[in-house]
């Protein structure tokens, strides 16, 4: 499939969608969403024939890009196979999946709980942590995103939160490390670490740790702004955990398979938690699936004892299929090793020099195929280029920036005042340089802002 001009079928697509499809997180009538004709790789087109380079990855799940021959080859054999099959039978395709990511993830976390996406996996993974301790609370971090379900949303540590919110018993926030604006006010790295978990162990103290069920983190925290966190932390926190008896969940929704340039972000950190959540990049998105991946621990508690939790889709052998596809094609094509390589010799040194010509980039951060800019008025004062949680014209320099990214036919991520670049993780290096070349360009219109 290639670009061509269909204005007339974009009007129509468009005028039903206006009509009838009710968007997330979105003023329903003040929004404006693109009519997309097409996509292929890490690029996707619209009516108008108008090509986008996705620095987006869909919202960071394509890690293998659009239309992969194998995965829409593997998921069309399943259909002509056996389309769909109840959660309670063993099926070829599920246990294939369920065995080949077990393989993957650290440790013994070798038993798979298949959802339908992120914030399931997470509403799980919080039911199994409360149900094995028999305790209620759960620790999770300010800037953090962990999904838009009822416990999920509660977690979530950023303004969605808010009108959602129904101080929901037993969730408390704390501060994660995140050094460029330091919770702490730390100098260093190794100070911010050693706070940030002398913080942990105090909320703790307060709360009561024969209270305390789960804390749970993302690896690397990607929504709230790709805060990789200090050497050391995710370690202690594994330590505080072990301590006090409570469960440690990794989030790994976004920063797993690949994103960071190794299968699972909790590798980058030599650390495996009791229940690492996922979705997103496990099939590239081509079918919902998520999941909770289990330690033996607390698989054995509902050896004896029902889990008293299930979906009906869960495991459904059409994502299952495009699981088993999109991990034999990573490990084929060699996509997680390329990430990392992106990262450490493209992506991570171009932005490094966007950052020192541009005086708006302030802080450049990230691994892999995962990255962020942190947009500022000022260096020295680290001021945002706009407002925390802004909208309308308080946005606009950041609306400004995106819609000049756009223009040359770059699909950016924008929140609040960054910029994240998390394309397919498979993209290639020409294709990653000419993104930077537009963000380049771009960069001069927030500058203007400083
Ligand atoms: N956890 C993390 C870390 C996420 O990034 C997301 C989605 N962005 C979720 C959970 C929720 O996933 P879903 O939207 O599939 O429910």
């Amino acid at each position: 499939m290639t670009p061509h001009a269909d204005p007339q079928a974009g009007a129509a697509v468009k005028a039903a969608d206006r009509a009838h499809v009710f968007h997330s997180w979105s003023a329903q009538g003040l929004i404006d969403p693109l009519a997309v004709a097409g996509a292929e790789g890490a690029y996707f087109w619209d009516y108008e024939g108008k090509r986008y380079l996705d620095f987006t990855s869909g919202l960071v799940y394509t890690n293998i890009g659009y239309q992969h021959p194998k995965v829409v080859a593997a998921i069309q054999e399943q259909a002509g196979r056996l389309a769909t099959f109840a959660p309670a039978f063993a099926v070829d395709v599920r246990s294939e999946a369920a065995r080949l990511i077990a393989e993957r993830t650290p440790g013994d976390l070798d038993k798979i709980f298949f959802t339908n996406g992120g914030a399931e996996a997470v509403e799980n993974a919080v039911r199994m942590a409360r149900l094995h301790t028999g305790r209620h609370k759960v620790l999770s971090a300010y800037r953090s995103y962990h999904g838009a379900t009822s416990t999920a949303i509660n977690l979530t540590g950023d303004p969605r939160r808010w009108p959602s919110d129904q101080g929901s018993a037993g969730v408390v926030h704390f501060w994660a490390p995140f050094l460029y604006r330091s919770p702490f006010y730390s100098e260093n790295e190794q100070q911010e670490c050693e706070r940030a978990l002398q913080h942990l162990e105090d909320t703790i103290a307060f709360e009561g740790p024969q209270t305390i069920a789960a804390i749970i983190l993302e690896t690397v925290p990607g929504t709230a702004g790709i805060m990789v966190p200090p050497p050391g932390y995710l370690a202690g926190v594994r330590e505080i955990c072990d301590r006090y008896g409570i469960v440690f969940v990794l989030d790994e929704v976004m920063a797993g398979f690949g994103r960071t340039g190794k299968w699972f972000a909790a590798e980058q950190f030599d650390v495996v938690p009791d229940l690492m959540t996922f979705a997103k990049g496990v099939n590239s998105g081509y079918v919902p699936l998520g999941g909770v991946a289990i330690s033996a621990e607390i698989a054995a508690t509902f050896d004896k004892r029902p889990y008293p939790g299930g979906l009906t889709y869960s495991g459904h052998p059409l994502a299952c299929a495009a699981a088993v596809a999109t991990i034999n094609t990573m490990e084929e094509e060699g996509v997680v090793e390329h990430a990392a390589r992106l990262g450490e010799t493209v992506i991570g040194p171009g932005l490094r020099e966007l950052a020192e010509r541009h005086p708006s980039v302030g802080d450049v951060r990230g691994l892999g195929a995962f990255w962020a800019l942190d947009l500022v008025r000022n260096k020295e004062t680290r001021e945002p280029l706009v407002p925390y949680n802004a909208a309308g014209e308080a946005n606009a320099p950041m609306a400004a920036f995106a819609a000049a990214c756009k223009a040359k036919g770059l699909w950016p991520f924008v929140n609040m005042n960054r910029t994240h670049v998390v394309p397919a993780c498979n993209i290639t290096e020409a294709e990653a340089k000419d993104g930077l070349a537009i963000l380049d360009e771009a960069l001069t219109v927030a500058d203007e802002h400083t």
